[in-house]
């Protein structure tokens, strides 16, 4: 199996160490910062998760996925039927393509499956970062630039992959904005999240979308399944491991998905797979009850361009977790004079610090503290002390300490509703969450915090059947999987 990025425009990040010298007089404790220690407290008791949150979370994450099932619109929670009925078994063979349109980055991907046997034989991806001023422009923009990655990635398959003749190129679409699907290759995309508000999409089917796009570029290739980056990943893991059956989503934004009972939906009116099960996407970023949120949170949520909407998201989700912290730490500058006299300019700026910066802070080990030192000067202009750098650090902790204790408690909640309906119990035997997402990947922290809530709250013993698994980029293999199990052609496995 090769593994093979051809191109990677997307920088990943890296600290500047621009500020190294730092001078040591000013690492002196200085009174001021004194005054933030209750402000910093306060923060604590505002974003705890202590058992009863995360129980009432969870019991509440159940009770909407019954309401959202029953009837469209009964809950927060739209329970949108992927149809998706069949999951990979690993039989798959051929040539397949995949676009993973995210939040931040774009991918495309090639696969070349070689059945039970041979697997991935081989794989190639590009990623690209989506440029700013396409999330803001017209939906034609957006998809003549994803048709063009596609075309040029197309032209160079090179000799590892192979076509048998008469066959159109077929791709599985990951598209992770809520969309109403309409069929396995068709949806209508109900609104844009995570930032961005392209306009003229929301409404329309995004693979009619795409299909004008292709054409407009003359790309002969042939969209076979649209999937989000949830059903995605859960169709990937499940090509490895027959136990999976939950997949989540951290990244820019995050969601979730499952395998459900088609008995267990009462909404789909006595339509019935062969296999009697399907995939059922939470759209759980919009889940809102009990969570214990902060004057940063509601002030964030009235800035954005979706005010009331995606709470469980704004609060869990890489988009936001650096923007709240900003806005916690530009009070505590403010009130507590946390960087001293005066309150560094850039630090009113929305969305300046990001979450990859939490987590870059939070690895340092140093006694001095030197990273996040570099990062506050690096980001925010901010000569900093030690003991402002360990503040800084607590509310970095803070921030994610919640996000992952929720979403750990939101994954209990799917665990209990299986649990509680099917007739295959979930706790008792081996059962798999699969991970994916920037978040996820590389925040260690948060997903220390994911595994302690759900451990927390189903005991020791019935937390060890339970494996919370990364499944590194098994949405991109994953949507060219379920391309290949409901290609337009005769299935040669
Ligand atoms: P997308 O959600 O756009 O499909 P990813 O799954 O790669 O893309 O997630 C990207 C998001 O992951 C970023 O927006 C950021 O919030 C988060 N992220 C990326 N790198 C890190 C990091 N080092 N630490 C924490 N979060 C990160
Ligand atoms: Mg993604």
């Amino acid at each position: 199996m090769s593994f093979a990025a051809t191109t990677t425009a997307t920088p990943s990040f890296r600290i500047k160490r621009s500020t190294r010298g730092v001078p040591r007089t000013r690492m002196a404790v200085r009174s001021s910062t004194i005054s933030v220690a209750p402000m910093l407290t306060k923060l604590q008791s505002d974003c705890a998760t202590p058992l009863p949150v995360l129980r009432h979370v969870a019991d509440s994450m159940s009770t909407d996925m019954h309401a959202g099932l029953a009837v469209d619109g009964g809950s927060d929670l739209k329970m949108i039927l992927s149809y998706v009925d069949s999951l990979p078994t690993g039989n798959e063979k051929g040539l397949f393509y995949a676009l993973d349109l995210g939040g931040t980055n774009f991918r495309v991907l090639r696969v070349q499956l070689g059945g039970k046997e041979e697997r991935v034989i081989a794989t190639e991806f590009e990623q690209v970062t989506i440029p700013e001023k396409l999330m803001f422009g017209t939906s034609e923009e957006l998809f003549d630039f994803i048709a063009s990655v596609l075309a040029n990635f197309a032209q160079q398959e090179g000799g590892k992959f192979h076509l048998p003749p008469g066959r159109k190129r077929e791709i599985g679409f990951t598209f992770s904005f809520p969309v109403k699907q309409t069929s396995i290759d068709s949806g209508i995309l109900m609104k844009w999240t995570k930032g961005f508000a392209v306009s003229g999409t929301a409404g329309k089917d995004v693979v009619a979308c795409l299909n004008e796009a292709m054409d407009r570029k003359g790309l002969d290739m042939r969209v076979s399944a649209l999937v989000n980056d949830a059903v995605g990943t859960l169709a990937g893991a499940r090509y490895w491991d027959d136990d999976v059956v939950v997949a989540v989503i951290l990244g820019t934004g995050t969601n979730a998905c499952y395998v459900e009972r088609m008995d267990a939906i009462p909404k789909m009116q006595g339509k019935f797979s062969p296999s009697g099960r399907t995939i059922v996407n939470l759209e759980w970023g919009a889940f809102s009850k009990g969570l214990p949120l902060t004057v940063f949170d509601r002030d964030m949520d009235a800035a954005s361009i979706n005010p009331g909407e995606q709470i469980f998201e704004k609060t869990i989700s890489g988009m936001y977790l650096g923007e709240i912290a900003r806005r916690a730490l530009l009070n505590m500058a403010e009130e507590g004079a946390l960087f001293g006299e005066s309150v560094p300019e850039k630090l009113s700026m929305p969305f300046i610090l990001v979450t990859p910066h939490l987590s870059a802070m939070q690895q340092d080990n140093a006694d001095d503290l030197q990273t996040v030192g570099s990062i506050l000067y690096d980001v925010v202009g901010v000569e900093s002390n030690l003991n402002s750098r360990k503040i800084v650090i607590e509310v970095c902790d803070t921030i994610v300490k919640r996000a992952g204790r929720l979403a750990g408690a939101g994954i209990v909640g799917i665990l209990q509703k299986l649990g509680k309906d099917s007739k295959s119990a979930v706790f008792g035997k081996r059962t798999v969450v699969a991970m994916d997402g920037g978040l996820y990947e590389r925040y260690p922290q948060c997903r220390r915090y994911i595994k302690e809530a759900v451990a927390e709250l189903l005991g020791p013993e019935t937390s060890q059947n339970i494996i919370i698994e990364h499944s590194k980029d098994g949405s991109g293999i994953g949507a060219a999987l379920l391309a290949a199990t409901n290609s337009q052609y005769d299935h040669d496995y």
